[in-house]
């Protein structure tokens, strides 16, 4: 049996004796205030076991982690019918990159860079009658935690420096991409990315991919099928132009976000979320990173 807790409290000393804890996202200026020291991990089991270390508790905002539940609902709402409107290879660029998507005739290459969850996104206005309450019904649902919430700060100061997204709505809208108004789709996708939780309640919703589609309380959401495709786009696509080395060094699949979150998970084994603001030039993590790395070493699991 492996002892979770000291390879937790092990991995958190290692990580409070860092130096070199990389750079706060400002592109989003709320972003920016946040303090770099922060360090928290937790991990839950296959048993319901939780474990944590650090700053697990402190609430940070989520960012991109946000695509794949919203990857998730859209599965649950119109199945496969997802594909035909985004792709499912790694894109090989930065997150909010544009110029394969103008290469590619609007089709983006994923759902978790951004054109493709601004896709997704706009799957969920068409389809839900009030998309922010209904997702953030659906999150809470999932985590059985009814304190989840927005932080509209965070979601108002991304609309007001969100060039790039504007940007990237208005070139799928030009390909007959996106259904809805662009301000309609960007209010919705600022709002799923501002959501705030803290490591535990990561952990407890991504524990839905790693138990068959079925949270905590053994409620189904996703079939298996849609689980299997879910992890394998984690694993390729989940950390932007830097998925082959997250593989690499992790072996997991998992998503991060600009927040300075990571969740990754071991299928039928364990979740786990990290969260340490300062990333590292590619926009993941950099002791989030680093801290996954040691977990899969120390206990010798990963899916390889
Ligand atoms: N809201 C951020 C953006 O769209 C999310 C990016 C991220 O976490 N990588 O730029």
């Amino acid at each position: 049996m492996i002892d979770f807790q000291s390879v937790l409290t092990a991995i958190n000393e290692a990580a409070s004796n860092e130096k070199e804890r990389g750079e706060i996202a400002d592109y989003i200026p709320e972003l920016a205030k946040v303090d770099v020291n922060n360090f928290g991990i937790h991990l839950i089991d296959s048993q319901q076991n939780d474990y944590a270390a650090g700053d697990s508790n402190e609430l940070f905002s989520i960012q991109s982690i946000s695509k794949v539940l919203t990857l998730s609902m859209a599965l649950s709402l119109i199945g496969e019918n997802v594909w035909e409107r985004v792709d499912v290879e790694p894109s090989g660029d930065p997150f909010n990159h544009l110029s394969l998507l103008e290469l590619e005739n609007g089709i983006p290459r994923n759902p978790l860079i951004n054109p493709g969850a601004i896709v997704i996104t706009d799957i969920l206005v068409s389809k839900l009658e009030n998309p922010k309450e209904d997702f953030l019904t659906y999150v809470r649902d999932i985590a059985g935690d009814n304190t989840i919430d927005y932080d509209e700060t965070v979601a108002l100061s991304e609309k007001k420096t969100g060039f790039r997204n504007f940007a990237a709505a208005n070139l799928l809208k030009s390909y007959g991409n996106l259904n809805n108004e662009v301000d309609v789709v960007l209010d919705f996708y600022f709002h799923q990315c501002s959501l705030a939780m803290n490591c535990a309640q990561l952990t407890h919703i991504f524990y839905v991919f790693m138990n068959h589609g079925k949270c905590r309380r053994n409620k189904s959401y996703l079939t298996l099928s849609q689980v299997k495709r879910i992890n394998a786009i984690m694993l390729t696509c989940g950390f932007y132009d830097e998925a082959g080395e997250f593989a690499f060094e992790v072996g997991l699949p998992g998503k991060s976000g600009v927040g300075g979150g990571i969740v990754a998970l071991l299928p039928n084994k364990f979740c786990v979320a990290t969260w340490s603001p300062g990333l590292n030039a590619k926009g993941n993590s950099k002791l989030g990173m680093l801290a996954l790395e040691k977990l899969t070493t120390d206990t010798e699991l990963s899916i390889f």
